[in-house]
C-alpha cells in the first residue's frame, strides 16, 4: 500500500533544502514528490502537522556488538591510556560474546537505530570466539527491526592466524554472499582492525580481497597515537607510509577517526579521496584527542564508534567540541557530514539515500518538531545544533515500511526483547569476567 505524507516541511541535506510538499510512497521508494500531490485510491495518508520530515541517517562508523555494554561493570583494573581501554575493556567484552549475544545486541543496536531515525548502520564488527557466520547473524536482527546495514568483520593478528584467517575468511563469504545475490537492505565491506594490530602479511590479504570485491575497506587508522608510534616502532616507518606501500589510500576505503595524522598525512588522505569518519563523542570517551576534521579535504562523515547510535546528539557533539577546540568549522559542515555518510552508504547498497526525491529509497523520518523560530536551508543547521533532537523522532518509514509509528516500534516485540536482552547482558558480563 502507498503512504502520502501530506503537510510535511521537507528538510533535503544534500544540498540543503526547505520547503513545504507532499511525498508518495510506493514500492519502497519515494514516488512523487511535489508541492501537492495527488492522492490516489487506498493510499494511506497521514498529515505531517507541518512538522519537519528528512531522510532517515546513516551512522558512518559504528559497533552494534557494544549496545549490550550499557552499564557494564567496570574493569577490574583502571585503565591508564587507549591502549588499556581496548585491553580491559572492548578485548574483554568481545572475547565473550557468543551467538546469542552478538544477535541481541545487534537486534538492541539496531531497535535504539530505529528510535533515533537512523536507518542504515556501517558496522564494524568483532566477536575474535565467534567468528564464522558472525555476520549473518548480525544482518538476521538488523532485518527483522528492518534496517539497511553495510557490515564487515574486524581482521586482526591478535589471536594468531587461526584468528586472523576466520577474520578473513568471514569478510570474504559475507562479500561473497552479495556478489551472487543482490540486495539494496544489505552489503559487505573488508573489515580490518587497526594498522597496529594487523602485520604486513594480512594487510596485503585485506588489500586484495577489498580490490577483488571492490568493496572498499573499513578500518581504524589513527585513533590513538599508539597507532604511529607502533607503526615507527615496529616497522620502522611512519603510518602514513606503511598504509600507503600496502595500497590503503584508496577511495572506497573508510578510514575511521584519524585523530592523530599530521598534516603530510592529513594531505595524503585527503588527495587518495578515502572516507573519514569522524565519531567526536567516542575520541572524547577515550580521552585521545581531537581529529582535525576542518584540515581533511576528502569526504567526512559521523559516526557513534558504538555509542549508542544518535545522530542527531552526534551532530551536536560534534559542534560543541569543535567550538571548544576553536576548530575552523562552519555549523553546514555538519549537515554535509551527514550527506557523506548518505552517499557512500549509496553507493555501496546501490540505491539513493539521504535524499527527499522522487526515485529515491523512502527512508524518512518525520518528526514532531514545528519550528518556533524561522527555519530556512541558511539556518537549518543551526535548529540541527540547537533545536531538532532525537526525541522529536515520531514515525520513521524505511523502505517504504513504518518501522517506527508514533514511537512504537512496529518490526519486533521491543518490550519482550528488551527483556530477553537485560538477560543475555547478564550471561555475557559473567563470561567476560574469564577474560
Ligand atoms: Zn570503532
Amino acid at each position: 500500500m502507498a503512504i502520502m505524507l501530506r503537510n510535511a516541511l521537507l528538510v533535503d541535506i544534500d544540498p540543503i533544502s526547505v520547503a513545504s510538499g507532499e511525498l508518495r510512497i510506493e514500492d519502497g521508494l519515494i514516488a512523487e514528490r511535489g508541492e501537492t500531490v495527488a492522492q490516489r485510491v487506498g493510499d494511506e495518508v497521514v498529515d505531517c502537522g507541518g512538522c519537519v520530515v528528512m531522510p532517515g541517517m546513516v551512522n558512518g562508523h559504528t559497533h552494534l556488538y557494544s549496545a549490550l555494554a550499557v552499564g557494564m561493570p567496570p574493569p577490574p583494573q583502571a585503565p591508564q591510556n587507549f591502549l588499556e581501554i581496548l585491553k580491559f575493556v572492548w578485548w574483554r567484552l568481545d572475547q565473550a560474546l557468543d551467538a546469542e549475544s552478538i544477535e541481541m545486541s545487534a537486534r538492541i543496536g539496531a531497535a535504539d537505530a530505529l528510535r533515533c531515525g537512523t536507518t542504515t548502520l556501517i558496522d564494524h564488527h568483532a566477536s575474535p570466539n565467534f567468528i564464522d557466520g558472525s555476520l549473518d547473524l548480525i544482518e538476521q536482527a538488523i532485518g527483522e527491526v528492518g534496517l539497511r546495514a553495510i557490515l564487515c568483520y574486524e581482521t586482526t593478528d591478535r589471536h594468531g592466524i587461526g584468528g586472523r584467517d576466520a577474520g578473513l575468511d568471514e569478510n570474504r563469504r559475507y562479500l561473497d554472499k552479495y556478489r551472487v545475490r543482490q540486495s539494496n537492505q544489505f552489503a559487505g565491506m573488508v573489515g580490518a582492525h587497526a594498522p597496529f594490530t594487523l602485520g604486513d602479511e594480512t594487510l596485503d590479504e585485506l588489500v586484495r580481497m577489498a580490490d577483488q570485491f571492490a568493496s572498499g575497506m573499513h578500518i581504524h587508522v589513527a585513533e590513538d597515537l599508539c597507532d604511529e608510534e607502533a607503526c615507527n616502532e615496529q616497522h620502522q616507518a611512519a603510518l602514513i607510509d606503511r598504509l600507503a606501500g600496502h595500497g590503503l589510500l584508496k577511495e572506497r576505503n573508510i578510514f575511521a577517526h584519524g585523530t592523530h595524522l599530521d598534516p603530510v598525512a592529513i594531505e595524503r588522505v585527503s588527495n587518495a579521496g578515502l572516507t573519514l569518519a569522524h565519531n567526536p563523542r567516542s575520541n572524547m570517551n577515550n580521552a585521545v584527542g581531537y581529529a582535525p576534521i576542518a584540515q581533511y579535504r576528502c569526504p567526512v562523515m559521523l559516526g557513534t564508534d558504538g555509542i549508542g547510535q544518535d545522530m542527531f546528539a552526534e551532530a551536536q557533539q560534534a559542534w560543541y567540541i569543535a567550538r571548544d577546540v576553536q576548530a575552523d568549522l562552519a555549523p553546514q559542515q555538519i549537515v554535509g557530514m551527514f550527506a557523506v555518510a548518505a552517499r557512500r552508504a549509496s553507493e555501496a547498497l546501490d540505491i539513493t539515500l539521504g535524499k527527499l526525491e522522487t526515485g529515491a529509497a523512502a527512508d524518512i523520518i518525520l518528526t514532531d518538531y514545528a519550528p518556533t523560530t524561522p527555519l530556512t536551508a541558511e539556518n537549518f543547521a543551526g535548529h540541527l545544533i540547537f533545536g531538532l533532537s532525537s526525541r522529536h523522532v515520531r514515525d520513521v518509514i524505511v523502505a517504504g515500511r513504518w518501522g517506527l509509528r508514533d514511537r512504537t516500534v512496529l518490526t519486533i516485540d521491543e518490550p519482550l526483547v528488551r527483556r530477553e536482552a537485560t538477560r543475555t547482558a547478564e550471561n555475557l558480563w559473567q563470561r567476560m569476567e574469564q577474560y
